[in-house]
């Protein structure tokens, strides 16, 4: 008989970076309906995340950041650890896309989307590790990537790269962590229904050419990722270094 106690977060407090929204209130949500307390970070309010989780009987800490800054972000995960107790696990959600054609693409546009998907990213991975090592503590660490960073896209040169840099940095963590009780992987969306893909979804033509080519036949939605990410902060996935798991319909299949 399968012990699903195994895939529980109870009495486990994790981090969720753009928590008031899409796939990062989807993660939220299932983290709550797991057991587990999320402290949501972001720049816009978290009422809707917070209402949800209350329904829900979850625990929830909102925390105000701009996660362009990477050096904002290593404060506020330091005073949130400070304020609400060690962190057992970090999701680092929160992202943005440019679209531009490459001869046309902006270095304020690169390097925004450098700064929040891939800079920010990895000084919030290293914020945890520094105190998970020094309390010797485990930890889990979700970094959600994309399906470009296994293609190229089209006209979102930053993102691409971002991405790309998502999957590596991952890997490099689990390398240098493993042995040490954190566990780094990645969740790479398909093409899920949220703010990021709302222009895809305006489009006739690119959505429904997107949407024929995925096996499932239809979007994702935020608690398709939210749910992988329970299996990732959970003992179940006790075992699993450097992965990234797809959640994409079958999307890279095709
Ligand atoms: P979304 O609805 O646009 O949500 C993005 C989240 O990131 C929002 O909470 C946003 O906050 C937050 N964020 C962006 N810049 C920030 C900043 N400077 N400081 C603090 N928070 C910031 O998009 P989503 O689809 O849920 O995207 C979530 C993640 O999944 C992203 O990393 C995205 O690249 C990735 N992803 C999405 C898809 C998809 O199909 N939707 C596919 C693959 C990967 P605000 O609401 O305040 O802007």
């Amino acid at each position: 008989m399968i012990d699903l106690s195994a895939f529980s977060l109870a009495g486990k407090t994790v981090m969720v970076t753009g928590a008031n929204t899409g796939i990062g209130q989807g993660i939220a949500l299932s983290i709550g309906r797991a057991g587990g307390r999320v402290i949501g970070v972001g720049r816009s309010d978290m009422d809707e995340t917070a209402a949800l989780l209350a329904e829900l009987g979850a625990g929830f800490v909102p925390v105000k950041a701009d996660l362009g800054s990477s050096t904002d972000a290593q404060a506020m995960f330091d005073a949130a650890w400070d304020t609400h107790g060690p962190i057992d696990g970090l999701v680092n959600n929160a992202g943005i896309i440019k679209r531009a054609d490459a001869v046309e693409f902006t270095e304020a546009d690169w390097d925004a989307v450098m700064d929040v998907n891939l800079k920010t990213m990895f000084f919030l991975c290293q914020s945890l590790g520094r105190r998970a090592l020094a309390a010797d503590r485990g930890a889990r660490i979700v970094n959600i990537s994309s399906m470009l960073s296994f293609q190229g896209g089209i006209r979102v040169a930053s993102y691409t790269a971002s991405k790309s840099g998502v999957l590596g940095i991952t890997r490099l963590l689990a390398n240098e962590w493993a042995a040490k009780g954190i566990n780094v992987n990645s969740i790479a969306p398909g093409y899920i229904e949220t703010n990021n893909t709302e222009a895809l979804r305006a489009d006739p033509d690119r959505s429904a050419s997107i949407l024929g080519r995925i096996p499932a036949a239809r979007w994702g939605v935020p608690s398709d990722i939210g749910d992988a990410a329970v299996f990732l902060l959970s003992r179940a996935a006790n075992y699993m270094h450097g992965a990234v798991i797809p959640v994409d319909g079958g999307w890279l299949a095709r």
